[in-house]
């Protein structure tokens, strides 16, 4: 199955305001893929729906093929998801953010400790693990939000806006990051409202507005139409 299939989904909030009309999309197992736009188009949105913050009116997600819908417990397992805020426990450490949530997908912490170091080193943040994590910066903060989507090793990592407000020195080794992810075989999508990190990253790219996919296509067909 697709990593992520998206059929006729429709979402109205609650005060009446349309912010997505029949999206559909489809994202194969292995691939980096963009959902580009610009602020207010309806990325976010499709984002939460997919990672079950916020409820679909209309339509179906399917991750790998589990519906969320009926098959939550099972589709969350394939997910890791960046959300924009950060939103971990500010008084926990570092280390402790990472083990407390993979004790949430049932691995316990002396199952996790490889793979904590491995995130932490990656990202920079090995020297910074015994520190409450409110006393990062606001680029460790969102790294640590990375690190701990990617801690019970899902198939599939979803990435809000990741680097909306980072410098361009910590954006470039995001994308390396990102990159290496992905070659190691996770699927990726994230949100961006700038092209060149869609160009940078991306193989395929879908460009939403006013909660409409305008296009569809690899970036290659994309960027020779510009
Ligand atoms: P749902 O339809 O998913 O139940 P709601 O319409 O109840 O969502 O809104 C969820 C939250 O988002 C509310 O707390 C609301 O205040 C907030 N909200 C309202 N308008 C906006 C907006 N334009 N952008 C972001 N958040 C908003
Ligand atoms: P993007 O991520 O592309 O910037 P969003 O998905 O956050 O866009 O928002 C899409 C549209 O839906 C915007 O016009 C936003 O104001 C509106 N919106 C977002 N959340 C809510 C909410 N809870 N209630 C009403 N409108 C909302």
């Amino acid at each position: 199955p697709s990593a992520l299939s998206i059929r006729g989904l429709t979402k109205v909030y609650n005060n009446g305001f349309r912010a997505l009309e029949h999206i559909n999309l489809e994202v194969r197992q292995g691939d980096f893929f963009g959902l580009l736009g610009p602020n207010g188009a309806g990325k976010s949105t499709t984002l939460g729906i997919v990672s079950s913050l916020v409820n679909k009116s209309e339509g179906e997600v399917r991750i790998f093929g589990h519906d969320i819908a009926t098959d939550l417990e099972q589709a969350k397992r394939y997910l890791g998801v960046v959300p924009q805020e950060f939103n971990f426990n500010m008084f926990e450490k570092v280390e402790d953010v990472l083990i407390t949530q993979a004790g949430y997908y049932g691995i316990p912490a002396n199952e996790a400790r490889d793979a904590v170091e491995y995130y932490l080193k990656a990202l920079g943040l090995w020297d910074k693990r015994r520190e409450q994590s409110r006393m990062l910066s606001g680029g460790m903060k969102r790294r640590l939000m990375i690190a701990r989507a990617l801690v019970h090793d899902p198939m599939l990592l979803i990435l809000d806006e990741p680097t909306a407000g980072v410098d361009i020195e910590l954006r470039r080794s995001m994308w390396t990051f990102l990159t290496k992810v992905n070659d190691d075989g996770k699927t990726i999508i994230l949100t961006t409202h700038y092209l060149e990190e869609a160009e940078a990253l991306c193989r395929n790219i879908a460009i939403i507005d006013k909660g409409r996919i305008l296009q569809n296509a690899s970036k290659h067909e994309l960027l020779g139409q510009l």
